[in-house]
């Protein structure tokens, strides 16, 4: 048996110990978007709304950067003895949620946890979950640093809006293999691109983070660039490695004990602190977007940078987005916002819906979606999704 600890609570699990240690959870936790809105602080740069899921807690890809590794809960199990958490059932809860709405927006497996990590292969949460999207005509997708199952590559080959991202650090395989302690090979992570591809499915590559002194040499990244775009990338990705307060020092030694680069190097560099995490100083942090701008346009593939923003005063933040992406939205690709007019299961795309709500955020226009809420490009939650569907009248809506 083991404890874990929310705050004053704690809860008891046995431990599974095959085929990794793990413990099952029942949880009605809910799907939700963005943890930030674009007011009052600026804080979000996620073009479009995205319905979040994590089926796991804790990933056995154990990224040695991961800001996972700060969180409380059964992400503070993972990290203290190695237990991911699986959300029993999770599809099935998934499904009734999703029974409940008339909109939706694309649904995103996983911002915090991989969706391919080796658990998956027991329990299948993920598959089973984008089934329940695909099933209802709503898109997916899904960023991984694993293999891709051949299940999951039909299921959204039946669905127009749905795509891949696979999240490739470098092609050293052995820097790696110091950076994360799973995950699938280099080879394998281009074969996700490729297999991607094969299926006419848009193909994203997640260059994501870079690290700097580690990761960010010019060659070593245009090398990179090249290999996934003759693999079948659309569109990259890119941030720069970012640092939780809690973990920085231990984050610094382990660079200097794997990559042999000083500990005061990553002090002199880690200077700006935005919301509780450190961040490279601007200056490094847009010579290497401007350069990874460079690289994709030589190589003629979009680009976008994920969650960077430059400090204004106190809490305020700017997106750096805005000076370096080339697409329209930060995957490369228009996903709609979806909605159900009939009494059936089947979604529809909302016709000429870019779905980028941020962009509808600074427009004069009335959103074509008919939801203002959707423009406010907030921090969402099921039931603003339930509380939109309220207005979509089955079979009497315009919308598509
Ligand atoms: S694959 Fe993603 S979620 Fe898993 S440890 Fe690495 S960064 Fe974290
Ligand atoms: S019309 Fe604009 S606000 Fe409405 S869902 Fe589409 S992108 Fe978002």
């Amino acid at each position: 048996m083991i404890t874990v600890k929310f705050g004053r609570t704690s809860r008891q699990f046995e431990v599974v110990k095959s085929p990794i240690p793990h413990i099952l959870v029942d949880s009605n936790k809910e799907l939700h978007g963005w943890w930030n809105g674009i007011e009052p602080d600026g804080n979000r740069e996620c073009t479009a709304e995205k319905l979040l899921i994590n089926p796991y807690n804790g990933c056995s890809h154990n990224c040695l950067f991961c800001y996972s590794h700060a969180l409380a809960g059964y992400f503070r199990l993972f990290r203290e003895k190695g237990v991911v958490a699986v959300f029993k059932d999770f599809d099935k809860k998934v499904a009734k949620q999703l029974e409940g709405l008339r909109v939706a927006s694309c649904g995103y497996l996983s911002p915090v946890t991989d969706p391919f990590q080796p658990i998956n292969e027991r329990y299948e949460l993920s598959e089973k979950i984008i089934k329940e999207f695909v099933d209802r005509n709503i898109p997916v997708q899904f960023t991984t640093k694993g293999r891709i199952s051949d299940t999951t590559l039909k299921l959204i080959k039946k669905q127009e809006h749905s795509f891949g991202e696979v999240s490739i650090l470098t092609l050293d395989e052995d820097k790696r293999k110091k950076l994360m302690a799973g995950g699938a090979s280099t080879d394998e992570l281009a074969r996700n691109i490729e297999r991607l591809a094969n299926e006419a499915k848009f193909a994203v590559c997640r260059i994501d983070p870079i690290i700097p002194y580690v990761t960010d040499g010019e060659e070593e990244l245009e090398e990179l660039v090249r290999r996934v775009v003759d693999a079948g990338a659309k569109h990259i990705i890119t941030s720069c490695m970012d640092i939780p307060r809690v973990l920085k020092n231990e984050l610094y030694e382990e660079l200097e004990k794997r990559f042999r680069i000083p500990k005061r190097e990553f002090e002199r560099l880690y200077t700006e602190v935005i919301s509780g995490r450190f961040h490279a100083n601007i200056e490094y942090r847009r010579k290497l977007f401007g350069l990874m701008r460079e690289i994709c346009d030589r190589n003629k593939v979009k680009m976008s940078i994920c969650m960077e923003f430059e400090s204004l005063d106190g809490k305020r933040v700017r997106g750096l987005n805005k000076e370096f992406m080339s697409s329209n939205n930060c995957e490369g690709v228009n996903v709609p916002i979806y909605v159900r007019k009939g009494d059936g299961k089947r979604f529809e795309p909302v016709q000429r819906c870019d779905g980028n709500c941020l962009k509808c955020h600074f427009s004069d226009k009335e959103p074509v979606c008919g939801i203002s809420d959707l423009r406010k490009a907030g921090a969402w939650k099921l039931r603003d999704y339930r509380r939109w569907s309220k207005g979509i009248k089955p079979s009497k809506t315009n919308l598509f």
